[in-house]
């Protein structure tokens, strides 16, 4: 019996034609920026969200804490929903990297709007923390996948712009976003001073994130990324699967999602489960009755079947669909959730 993984979308493998693509990458050292397949994969993702440069870095928790790093001085606060990732699974980076602090504000599912911003920035007073950027996550891991559409996001960069914020987007899914959103890239990246996105969630590659912005905090961000340790050689094969990626594993998003929904719906119906949140992309997040079975208990049942899922909670349970889930597994996965008890 093959195991059928949801923990996360980064568990996919890189597929034969991928490592065919890696395997014939031309190299260079990208210290010295010599490397060429980096070089295209990153204009290709600069010019993608008409954006003037970008930079290719080993994780999206890299190319945020590098974005945070150049947009804030220490001592700053940065704002955030409470269930941001650069907040909650950065390993306290964000006063580790920056000495900066962040203000948690409560969104809707994850997502922040002007109204709650604004009474959140400071006034110029020396005795208050300087509010220096705003930092949105799109799609929202945490809160089940949902995102923003671009007409949510255009007031709140109208709010930055007249405040004087920077304003990152944490895009580790945002072509999930745009799938469900219909927006497009070129519309998105207008409203961001610097975008996060990976390569190695939805779209399969094995590593890589890129951070975009324009030439000049691109070239402040190389210079953090080097003192992260982040300056790699010869990385042109894992940019040559980033490239692939995205000129492949972009479109059939959709059916990530349509699986994931159809997860949700099933759910729904059982017995065991209290609730389901809105299943907006690829994530399916869910309660368990506890009176029922425990979330400890939930997962060993689904282990014993041969299917592994992340317990987020005491009794709620995460499973992403991914590139490497299809439509037999899900029936089986599907097959399975309904005789568990
Ligand atoms: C995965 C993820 C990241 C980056 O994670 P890495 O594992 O460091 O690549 C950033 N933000 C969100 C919302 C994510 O889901």
């Amino acid at each position: 019996m093959n195991t059928i993984d949801l923990r996360s979308d980064t568990v996919t493998k890189p597929s034969k034609a991928m490592l065919e693509a890696m395997f014939s990458a031309e190299v260079g050292d990208d210290v010295f920026n010599e490397d060429p397949t980096i070089i295209e994969l990153e204009k290709f993702c600069a010019e993608l969200f008409g954006k003037e440069a970008a930079l290719f870095c080993p994780s999206g928790t890299m190319t945020n804490q590098i974005a945070i790093k150049v947009h804030t001085q220490p001592g700053d606060e940065l704002v955030c929903d409470v269930n941001s990732h650069i907040y909650n699974y950065e390993g306290g980076g964000i006063s580790f990297n920056s000495g900066a602090q962040a203000k948690l504000l409560q969104g809707n599912e994850g997502r922040l709007t002007a109204q709650l911003i604004e009474p959140n920035i400071n006034l110029d007073f020396d005795w208050l923390t300087r509010t220096s950027l705003v930092s949105l996550e799109n799609t929202v891991n945490r809160a089940g996948g949902s995102y923003y559409t671009v007409e949510q996001i255009k007031p709140i960069a109208e709010l930055c712009k007249k405040n004087n914020l920077k304003l990152h987007l944490d895009g580790a899914r945002i072509f999930n976003a745009l799938e469900e959103s219909k927006d497009s890239t070129q519309e998105t990246g207008k409203y961001f001073d610097s975008i996060s996105i990976c390569l190695s969630k939805g779209l399969g590659a094995p590593i890589g994130s890129l951070l975009l912005g324009e030439k000049e905090f691109i070239k402040k961000a190389r210079k953090v990324r080097k003192i992260f340790g982040g300056g790699m050689r010869q990385a042109g094969i894992l940019a040559a699967a980033g490239l692939y990626a995205l000129k492949n594993n972009v479109t059939r998003l959709k059916e990530d999602h349509d699986r994931a929904k159809k997860i949700g719906q099933e759910l729904s119906k059982l017995s065991y489960v209290e609730s389901v949140l809105p299943v907006y992309t690829n994530i399916v997040i869910f309660n368990l009755r506890s009176e029922i079975i425990t979330g400890a208990a939930f997962e060993k049942k689904l282990s014993d079947n041969g299917i592994k899922v992340s317990a987020f909670g005491k009794h709620t349970i995460r499973m992403v669909t991914h590139l490497d889930f299809d439509d037999a597994m899900m029936e089986r996965t599907i097959g399975v959730l309904k005789g568990l008890i």
